[in-house]
């Protein structure tokens, strides 16, 4: 008998005492429960009028240097001023999340994580087959831009990991990487490389623009963070969501300070001014927005306090997913 047991048997025989002698009520649960330390699968699933939507998250961490690495013109005062205002912490927890769109006819996959990134990022595929799915049984992927941490999952050593699936990227995105390609930019290339068996096999299909692929489903230019960075759309019995990408990378920092000025976006104004227009747009319509780096699963609302925007997350909701009674 270890001490450990002997103090529970201790423990044990003075609760009985205090139950016999009526100074404590008689409650069963005495032995301590190891922790799990585990998490629930990481999909969040959703009704839009007609349409299943299911959140995937890829990868989840706290990156300590993100604030620094995301916005790198923002002051030492600024982030004070930040985590005093909207109660962001130092270290903050990060998640990276693709969305499958089932509209019944087809299924659809916005953006693929980053699976190759980082050993952490991948897991959108465990999660996808704990939502009830297979990557074969995706028809059609849309991809925002062409970051790592959104087309990681494309393939892998030349394979395609969604080989029945037709891969869909403003033509602005790879003529980019093409560009930075030839200059011998790696990173570029291994971007490329991550869409090339799609190119290969004749499933990768580049649009130009706004474009309508069918009645409720349409991309939406919003150039900025990359040189295509797209948002999708979709609409079912008057029902909308806007799947944003990274035209917000944090909410707590962007919507507080809308001029801030993300990576790569080449023209500050012009990013400061889509931002003021699509925040404002997506308050006053109240439709849903779908953002790749929000926190798990990254759908909600904004609402506007008076030109101030607040990230508003959907409301948790059990089953059976019923159309009428979700957002
Ligand atoms: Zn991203």
């Amino acid at each position: 008998m270890n001490k450990q047991t002997i103090k529970n048997l201790l423990r044990a025989s003075a609760i009985t005492m205090a139950v016999l002698a009526g100074t404590l009520s008689p409650v069963t649960v005495f032995a301590a429960a190891p922790m799990v330390k585990t998490q629930a699968p990481a999909y969040y699933r959703m009704m839009l009028g007609d349409i299943e939507i299911t959140a995937l998250l890829d990868e989840n961490s706290t990156w300590p240097s993100a604030m620094k690495d995301l916005f790198p013109n923002v002051t030492g005062t600024q982030i004070k001023s930040l985590m005093s205002q909207t109660q962001l912490q130092a270290e903050f927890d990060f998640s990276t999340i693709g969305f499958l769109i089932n509209t019944t006819d087809k299924l659809i996959l916005i953006d693929t994580g980053g699976k190759g990134a980082t050993p952490s990022y991948g897991q959108l595929f465990t999660n996808l087959k704990a939502a009830g799915y297979r990557p074969e049984q995706v028809d059609d992927i849309f991809i925002t831009h062409m970051h790592p941490d959104h087309i990681g999952g494309l393939s892998e050593a030349g394979v395609r990991l969604f080989p029945n699936a037709m891969v869909h990227i403003d033509t602005l995105e790879l003529a980019q990487l093409e560009k930075r390609a030839a200059t011998g930019n790696k990173g570029s290339q291994a971007s490329i490389a991550k869409l090339r068996p799609y190119m290969d096999a004749k499933k990768y299909h580049g649009f130009a623009g706004d474009t309508e692929f069918f009645p409720g489903f349409r991309a939406i230019s919003s150039y900025g963070h990359t040189a295509g960075h797209s948002f999708y759309a979709v609409e079912s019995k008057g029902k909308k969501m806007l799947f944003w990408g990274d035209f917000v990378v944090h909410d707590k920092v962007q919507l507080e300070m809308v001029d801030v000025i993300p990576p790569g976006e080449p023209d500050a104004a012009k990013g400061t001014k889509l931002r003021q227009i699509n925040f404002a747009t997506a308050a006053k319509e109240g439709y849903l927005i779908g953002g790749a780096h929000f926190a798990f699963p990254g759908i909600g609302r904004l609402r506007d306090l008076n030109g101030k925007y607040i990230w508003v997350p959907v409301d948790y909701a059990s089953i059976p997913l019923n159309s009428e009674a979700q957002p």
